[in-house]
């Protein structure tokens, strides 16, 4: 076993979730390893790929924390508004930064340009990568977990006092665990590209619900709005093989001229859109984060988020534990961060589940329950500014790295 290498953390994945916390764990003066399946430079590395991440307020704090900020914002487009409404009904809601002392209520950057900030940053830290290398089996035990990892047909082994899944959603961890998840799935799949706005973007981003399901418009870089148009999920085929034209005509008849005519799509990718809800984000010296814990529809823009706050906890209780001398893979420390997680990973699953739910029902009531409802939120302050702190992602108790600052 003298081959055997040993750290305190093992991350297994490294996409947008555990290269952030690799980048995170780097000043905490402990000895970490990240493994990842696809080169993280390669134009195939799923995680890093073209869809437009809104990333909230707070997940600009997290990520000025980790000290990764200056390197994303060259290429992050702010937003001032958000306008909220649904298609052939009066109610709309307005959110605005200036109305919460913010500069931005968030910023929208392809996960391609952010990947590429955490990779860069990963090479300049000292966080060991095995890349690309495949976390093949684990066994966890008292003192430590013992990872199996497979390169280029040879296996090593090694050792560590946690083991972090960022493996995304199908996490092959979590179901070793047998840690069991729910999916709902929408019967719906986004189609993601970019357009060209007739008018200047403004910085405004739409959230639009129409009965063929919901429309985002995210302001980009190159006055370009980043799409993620929801369609059934068995016409995602049709969708794609639409020439540019007719795609642009699909989403102009969802969203009007309110952003004037809109010319050259970018190209096109589809998702499937599932809910995924799991028992338990903690196991024996095992932490879950990012989608590899929870999985939502990107209609409210909160995944990546939500695994940033996942992240920012976890760093927290890691960091708080080694300064204290104690075992960071302990059942304290990861109880710890699963209780941290529960209310908000609750309320934003539940939250957006009802979105996507409530602006799909086509009976009239519930409709004129939706107008009602946008209008109450553009009409009283108190709603209006509850829902704009949950956008921005700074409801409840945050961790240092989600106050901005260093650990
Ligand atoms: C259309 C769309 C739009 C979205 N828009 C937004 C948005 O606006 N805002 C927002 O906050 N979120 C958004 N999201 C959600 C966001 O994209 C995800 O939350 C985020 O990508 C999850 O990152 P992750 O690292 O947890 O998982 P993944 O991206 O799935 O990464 C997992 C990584 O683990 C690696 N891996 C897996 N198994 C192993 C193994 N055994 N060994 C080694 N490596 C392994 C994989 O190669 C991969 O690189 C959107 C999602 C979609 C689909």
């Amino acid at each position: 076993m003298s081959d055997v290498k040993e750290f305190d953390l093992l991350i297994a994945g490294g996409g947008l979730a555990g290269t952030s916390i690799a980048c995170a764990l780097d000043s905490v003066g402990i000895s970490t390893a990240i493994i990842e399946s696809v080169a993280m430079d390669a134009s195939s590395q799923p995680s890093f790929d073209d869809r437009a991440i809104a990333l909230s307020w707070g997940s600009r704090r997290i990520f000025e924390g980790i000290g990764i900020w200056d390197a994303i914002t060259p290429t992050a487009t702010p937003i001032h508004h958000i306008h909220i409404s649904e298609k052939g009904r009066f109610g709309q809601a307005h959110l605005d930064a200036q109305e919460e002392s913010v500069e931005a209520l968030g910023y929208v950057a392809l996960a391609r340009d952010i990947g590429h900030a955490l990779h860069q940053r990963m090479l300049n830290s000292q966080v060991h990568r095995f890349c690309p290398a495949t976390l093949i089996d684990f066994k966890a035990a008292d003192e430590k977990v013992t990872a199996t990892i497979e390169a280029q047909g040879k296996t090593e082994t090694v050792t560590a006092k946690l083991l972090i899944a960022a493996d995304g959603k199908e996490s092959g961890i979590r179901q070793a665990l047998g840690i069991e998840s729910h999916e709902s799935a929408y019967n719906q799949a986004a189609i993601v590209s970019n357009l060209l706005p007739g008018k200047p973007h403004g910085n405004i981003a739409y959230e639009r619900f129409t009965t063929e399901g919901p429309l985002a418009l995210l302001p980009m870089t190159d006055n370009r709005f980043g799409v993620v148009l929801t369609v059934p999920q068995e016409q995602v085929e049709e969708y794609l093989a639409l020439d540019d034209a007719a795609f642009i005509e699909q989403v102009q008849k969802r969203i009007g001229f309110r952003c004037g005519r809109f010319r050259q799509a970018g190209k096109r990718a589809s998702y499937p859109l599932v809910l995924m809800r799991t028992e338990a984000i903690t196991a024996q010296r095992v932490a879950l984060v990012g989608n590899a814990a929870h999985a939502l529809h990107p209609i409210s823009g909160q995944g990546f988020n939500l695994g940033l706050r996942d992240i920012a906890a976890l760093v927290d209780v890691i960091t708080d534990a080694i300064r204290q001398d104690e075992d960071p893979g302990s059942k304290a420390v990861l109880q710890k961060y699963a209780e941290w997680r529960k209310q908000d990973v609750r309320s934003i699953t539940l939250a957006t589940d009802g979105l996507a739910r409530i602006f799909s029902n086509p009976l009239v009531g519930v409709g004129a329950g939706r107008s009602a409802g946008l209008v109450a939120t553009d009409l009283l302050p108190g709603l209006r500014h509850r829902i704009a702190k949950h956008a921005m992602g700074v409801l409840g108790k945050q961790p240092r790295l989600g106050r901005g600052l260093p650990l």
